[in-house]
């Protein structure tokens, strides 16, 4: 995402007062539905609030684009009048099927926009004494007046993991999708339990298989609500999968050949996950890298 999110400037009360009053301030809105995109576009539908609307509420200020100021909208908030008046020129589009359609700068910018005015929609009081709280940082944060509780927005950490044995995958399905699809397996990360803990713990749980030597790969953001999925790859002996916890419907080793072949068609028995999710950048991975050598 190309965005200068201005942690430090952010704090200024007097460059945040500027901000808003800037004529090259803009907006993108987003809300339960999912964030407004322009029409036959890859992106997010800009809009230009004005200075006294961005004024009269909280402003979130998500950052500057190209040195621009670029805030926040909360359509859940709107007035169905002042939502049209405001966003009458886009459309509002779910965020998987956004993702599916933006370019990528422009998903990542979506996902951020949701993440942050979910977090503000449910951090309404404080946690610690449950008095109403306020935006400060211009959106990154919120204060309590009452305790002096500094609310930051979260993010949960979830591993999800590639558990290979004897060149297959490790795979299974959640009750409720899609036919034929699966994925590899995932799970929030406990409080006290490191990252790689929590791989070997959910897979052990969710499949019985003992994983071993986790190796971190890479990270995405996953706005649903407000996860970040920290992707792994495991190893393990092999064994019988089995669904453990009822987390999963079914589990299973796929062979290289069974997984390549669903990767090609998508179509047939096996349906792997979307090209936008992590978990189909880990599955690709390894078919890029091939069989290892006998
Ligand atoms: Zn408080």
């Amino acid at each position: 995402m190309a965005l200068d999110r201005v942690t430090v400037e952010r704090h200024d009360p007097a460059w945040i007062a500027e901000q808003l009053a800037s004529p090259a301030a803009r907006a993108v809105l987003g809300g339960s539905d999912g964030v407004l995109v322009e029409p036959r576009s890859a992106a997010l539908l800009r809009v230009a609030p004005g200075a006294e609307r961005l004024s009269a509420g909280s402003p979130i200020l998500l950052g500057l684009e190209a040195g621009k100021p670029l805030f926040a909208i909360d359509l859940d908030g709107l007035d169905p009048v002042a939502a049209e008046a405001l966003a009458g020129g886009g459309s509002v589009v779910g965020l998987r099927d956004a993702a599916a359609t933006l370019t990528r700068p422009e998903a990542g910018l979506a996902a951020y926009l949701l993440a942050l005015l979910h977090w503000h929609r449910r951090h309404r009081f404080c946690a610690n004494c449950g008095f109403a709280t306020g935006v400060t940082e211009a959106g990154g944060s919120r204060h309590c007046p009452h305790c002096g509780t500094v609310h930051f927005p979260r993010t949960d950490p979830v591993v999800i993991m590639l558990v290979e044995s004897k060149d297959r995958l490790l795979l299974g399905r959640r009750s409720g999708w899609p036919p034929g699809r699966y994925s590899v397996l995932a799970g929030f990360v406990s409080p006290g339990e490191s990252a790689e803990e929590a791989v070997v713990r959910e897979v052990r749980e969710e499949s019985g298989i003992r994983a071993y030597g986790p190796r971190f790969v890479a990270s995405q953001p996953w706005p649903f609500p407000s996860s970040l999925m920290l992707g792994f790859e495991a190893s393990a002996d092999g064994g019988e999968p089995r669904s453990t916890d009822g987390e999963l419907e079914e589990v299973h080793w796929f062979s290289r050949d069974h997984v390549r072949d669903a990767a090609l068609a998508a179509t047939g028995r096996l349906a792997l996950p979307p090209p936008i999710s992590i978990a189909r950048f880990l599955i690709d991975g390894w078919l890029r890298r091939g069989a290892p050598e006998a």
